[in-house]
């Protein structure tokens, strides 16, 4: 028998290793007319390392004492830069301390109880230099702060230039890292619409902002903190390998096999596959 068009267009999504979650999913894939791309494990690998530790003088603290503070906090969290923080401390052979009253704030950072006191990780005020930078505080002083890189996808310039070609306009970058970390990223993709310092909230306003513009817009992400942009977007499309669950529960597409191209390549499958059914 003979698949309708938006049927073996799934198929072959699934052979470039996107996973398509319905043939309305897939219509709209070929729908859009804009993309907004996540930054961290979307145009980046999404497996940051850390590259500096720096306590502040007045903490007491030593560059190892102020990694372990911090990653007994992060320990609980799936986010990449608390997986970053780990690893580190790890690599360190620092012993990690258990942490009570875990709390995780999407697109802010973590808070624990560890050794009796109150230790936060998330967003620093002044980052320096074109690095993601994180401030750590203990019962609400500043200790210091981790600096943390992360490198571009292979295919971030090629997969830009293709949703550019495809859409007529290039993507615009949501991010809620610092603005310096951002450009980096933005430069090395050819990007020129850059939002930075962006909580969930704000990429969701983002998002809405272009398609009450009247744009259909396709935002890829990853994190917790895209899923309300995946659901706001004309298509949603989440990275499956860093992925968090409720990323890729809420997106219209998961791309499974870790390649950015992926995904002007199903929009190009959709696209085929409407001509033959219109
Ligand atoms: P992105 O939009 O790049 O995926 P997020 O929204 O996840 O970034 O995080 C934005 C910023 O919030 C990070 O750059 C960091 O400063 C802070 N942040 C979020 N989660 C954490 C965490 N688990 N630990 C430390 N900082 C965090
Ligand atoms: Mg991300």
């Amino acid at each position: 028998a003979t698949m309708p068009p938006l049927l073996s267009a799934i198929a072959n999504a699934g052979r470039h290793g996107v996973l398509v979650k319905s043939a309305v999913a897939m219509e709209r894939l070929g729908e859009i007319d804009a993309a907004a791309l996540d930054k961290t494990g979307t145009l980046t690998e999404g497996t940051p390392e850390v590259t500096a530790v720096r306590p502040l003088p007045a903490s007491g603290l030593d560059a190892d004492a102020l990694l372990a503070l911090a990653a007994a906090a992060e320990h609980p969290s799936e986010h990449p830069l608390a997986r970053a923080i780990v690893s580190a401390a790890r690599t360190r052979g620092l012993h990690i301390a258990p942490a009570e009253d875990f709390t995780a704030t999407p697109g802010r950072g973590v808070t624990a109880v560890v050794g009796g006191r109150k230790v936060h990780v998330g967003r620093a005020e002044t980052p320096e230099g074109a690095e993601t930078t994180v401030q750590v505080t203990r019962d609400g002083t500043p200790v210091g702060t981790l600096a943390l890189t992360d490198r571009l996808r292979a295919d971030a310039a090629p997969a830009t230039a293709a949703l550019t070609a495809l859409t007529g306009t290039a993507p615009t970058l949501l991010t809620g890292d610092n603005a310096s970390a951002a450009a980096r990223v933005a430069a090395a993709t050819g990007i020129t619409d850059v939002r930075a310092d962006l909580l969930p909230e704000d990429k969701v306003e983002a998002v809405r902002d272009r398609e009450r513009a009247g744009r259909k817009v396709l935002f890829v992400g990853d994190g917790v903190n895209d899923a309300p942009a995946l659901a706001a977007a004309h298509a949603g499309v989440a990275m499956g390998r860093a992925g968090s669950d409720l990323a890729l529960e809420t997106a219209d597409a998961v791309v499974v096999r870790d390649e950015l191209v992926a995904v002007p390549a199903v929009v190009r499958l959709s696209r085929r596959a409407r001509r033959l059914v219109l």
